[in-house]
């Protein structure tokens, strides 16, 4: 029995990072956990942007059907920090916290008005009406720029999403629009507040170089920030390693997570996310305890 338990405990597959249908990922909350399911994934974090909406809906669903998943409420922050946008990961919150619900709005209304700017931007170019599309893309959730990019997508205005963000949504680009997001200490207040811990999500993603990215992380630690991601399953070997340089440095936790948005090649719930030792797991930190 004992041996059972440790067994499982070593081959855990855990998973911090992924999306629903209440911000800009493709499936309900109902297909991400029998995906989660599918995939064998023990522990996952759901972690919409600027939202907690699918943490109630996905318990209810798990004490339904008794799925030994273990649930991790969590949300993906956006913030400003030296005119980059960066994401923290707040994990193990309190999705019921009416304060910290209250503060995510503020950020909700953000994304409305940051989305209605970048449609006037883009009908000054000639592509009338997109925002009633990306508005019925994010049915009245979280809208984000990924809905807008769909929309280009399928207009053929853009052959691909990547695309989207290179030419008219990326930093600077044609439609671009200085989003207003909360400071990243003020995003590990709201966190602390509501109870978790909060994390760099995907350091490896900013357009940023090494020195910015110690910089960055050094600055999160000092404000007492708990975490940062150091795995993804698609990552290089070579990024993985300066990640996990870097967070011993500064004394900051490890995270893995897939940032899990739909089904692709690139990504997969819970596949290659394993935390090399000296790096402590963010998940020894949790209330929740898990054997790994
Ligand atoms: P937003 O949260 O509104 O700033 O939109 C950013 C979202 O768009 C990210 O969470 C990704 O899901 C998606 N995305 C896809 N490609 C890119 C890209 N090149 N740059 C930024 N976001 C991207
Ligand atoms: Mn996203
Ligand atoms: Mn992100
Ligand atoms: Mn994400």
């Amino acid at each position: 029995m004992i041996l059972t338990t440790l067994l499982k405990g070593l081959f855990l597959k855990i998973d911090l990072h992924s999306h629903t249908r209440f911000s800009d990922g493709k499936l309900s909350v109902n297909e991400l956990l029998i995906r989660a399911e599918q995939m064998q994934v023990d522990v996952l974090a759901i972690t919409d942007h600027d939202c907690v909406d699918a943490i109630e809906p996905a318990l209810e669903i798990l004490k339904g059907n008794q799925q030994k998943l273990i649930l991790i409420s969590g949300t993906e922050i956006s913030t400003k920090w030296h005119g980059f946008e960066i994401h923290i990961l707040g994990l193990e919150v309190n999705h019921r916290c009416d304060k910290f619900l209250q503060r995510l709005s503020t950020q909700l209304q953000k994304r409305q008005v940051r989305a209605e700017k970048i449609c006037e931007k883009l009908t000054n170019i000639g592509i009338a009406n997109v925002l009633p599309e990306a508005q019925k893309r994010a049915s009245g959730n979280c809208i984000s720029r990924a809905h807008i990019a769909q929309v280009l997508v399928e207009r053929g205005v853009c052959s691909h999403l990547q695309q989207a963000f290179t030419h008219f949504l990326g930093k600077n680009k044609k439609a671009y629009v200085a989003p207003e997001w909360i400071s990243v200490e003020e995003s590990i207040e709201w966190i602390h507040d509501a109870g978790g811990k909060a994390v760099i999500a995907h350091p490896f993603h900013y357009d940023m170089t090494t020195k910015w990215l110690r910089r960055l992380a050094q600055e999160f630690a000092a404000s007492g920030g708990d975490g940062m991601e150091v795995q993804h399953p698609n990552l290089a070997k070579a990024k993985h390693d300066l990640m996990v340089q870097i967070a011993i440095e500064v004394g900051l936790d490890g995270s893995a997570g897939s940032d899990f948005h739909a089904p692709s090649k690139w990504t997969e719930l819970g596949r290659r996310l394993t935390i090399p030792d000296p790096l402590t797991p963010i998940w020894h930190r949790f209330s929740t305890k898990i054997a790994s």
